[in-house]
């Protein structure tokens, strides 16, 4: 599943350059750096290979999403729909900008229900943010046709998913920005660091400029650069750089070990009774580094979940996961901040901890979700797979 599963000389390597050189910034210093740019190329890399006109790196996937809110001109007021099921860093994100997240219910693709997407939109509303969800995509198709009816901007959470891809299309490039992690847990890693994708002209030249203080990065002197408007630094230093360059140069290898894996344990789950897979809408499009499946019963998925624990196999129940799921997210309930929110953008936030969410509930309380590893060989695929589902015929039955 991770990126660091597969590490080695070609880290080294893309590291070395920099280590040598010294510079670990990833602009200016031009007669310094050995022609070693980093982050430039891993851009350029992105650009070239998800068919998206623009990519701009950041810190991480976190700084991504804040990055693409500001590119779109996204803060006081404005609300954003999210799901139900995410990672906490995409409401806070939204938070952070003044915005309000305005969550949604999941349906059986484990991302955002476009119905009740639908009846979430209100005049404030200008952003949808699908997530899509352990690698795979939520349903483009009709969040595109309801953000253009409505004039509403659609941002992509693929932090979890990428290389998925939707209709032939990268995941993250098909809304008008998307939004990448490469922390230490995703599928390509550079320790920490994510990107911001887009089609827009515009909203580049804003994620490019509000990353680095609002520099306009014209000449190559930046001490004579001017600030069109106010940023911040989220610049990815060009150590990360190095390393998700040589982890990107993996990524279609990462992809079809999990596609494979997954496959394996599909295969000896398929013909059980009472076992439903989820609802995936491109099946080739699938990053593939989970496989989520549905039980019929909220204390069978427990059940079952413990059991594959006992025997070795790895898995979320993320109905009590402290971090993917409202139920156990306190903090946003409570709005505990450090410092106090100002008034007018807690007057406007919902009231969360009332939020009725029963429709997500009933979906993820019967969901497991198991991560696939690329290390596997394939003995331990074939003996986890029989492990696997005599386990879960044990619970079934
Ligand atoms: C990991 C993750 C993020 C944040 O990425 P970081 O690089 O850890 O800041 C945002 N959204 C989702 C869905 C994620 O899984």
């Amino acid at each position: 599943m991770p990126g660091y599963e597969l590490w080695g000389e070609e880290e080294k390597k893309h590291l070395n350059d920099v280590i040598e050189s010294g510079i670990l910034m990833r602009y200016n210093f031009e007669t310094l750096r050995n022609n070693h740019w980093k982050a430039k190329e891993l851009e350029q890399a992105i650009q070239k290979k998800m068919n998206v006109s623009y990519a701009q790196l950041t810190t991480s996937g976190t700084t991504a999403l804040i990055t693409a809110l500001n590119s779109a001109g996204i803060g006081a007021g404005d609300e954003v729909i999210l799901p139900t099921f995410t990672f906490v860093a995409s409401f806070e994100a939204v938070l952070s900008v003044g915005a309000i997240p305005v969550l949604v219910d999941i349906d059986d693709t484990l991302t955002m229900d476009p119905k009740s997407v639908e009846k979430a939109i209100s005049p404030r509303t200008k952003v949808i943010m699908p997530v899509h969800m352990c690698g795979e995509m939520a349903d483009l198709t009709s969040l595109k046709e309801l953000a253009k009816k409505h004039n509403i901007l659609l941002i992509e959470d693929a932090c979890q998913a990428f290389g998925g891809t939707y209709k032939g299309k990268y995941l993250g490039t098909i809304g008008d920005l998307g939004c990448f992690s490469f922390d230490f847990v995703k599928t390509i890693t550079c320790g920490e660091g994510g990107a911001v994708v887009t089609n827009n002209h515009d909203y580049y030249i804003h994620a490019d400029q509000y990353t680095d203080h609002g520099h306009d990065h014209v000449g190559n002197n930046r001490g004579a650069e001017n600030h069109p408007y106010l940023g911040l630094n989220y610049r990815i230093s060009e150590l990360n750089a190095a390393v998700g360059l040589a982890q990107f140069e993996k990524l279609d290898k990462i992809l079809s070990i999990q596609r494979n894996n997954k496959q394996v344990f599909k295969d000896a789950l398929k013909d059980i009774e009472g076992v439903e897979f989820r609802r995936i809408l491109d099946e080739k499009g699938d990053n593939a580094s989970f496989l989520s499946i549905f039980l019929p019963t909220k204390e069978k998925a427990k059940e079952a979940s413990q059991l594959l624990v006992s025997k070795g196999i790895g898995n979320a129940y993320w109905f009590d996961n402290n971090w993917h799921y409202i139920k156990k997210w306190d903090h946003l309930k409570l709005l505990k901040t450090l410092a106090p929110l100002y008034k007018e953008h807690k007057e406007l936030l919902p009231n969360y901890a009332n939020a009725d969410y029963t429709q997500s509930d009933n979906i993820l309380s019967r969901t497991i979700t198991i991560p696939i590893s690329l290390l596997w060989t394939e003995e331990e695929l074939a003996k986890k797979a029989q492990i696997l589902r005599s386990s879960i015929l044990e619970i079934i039955q």
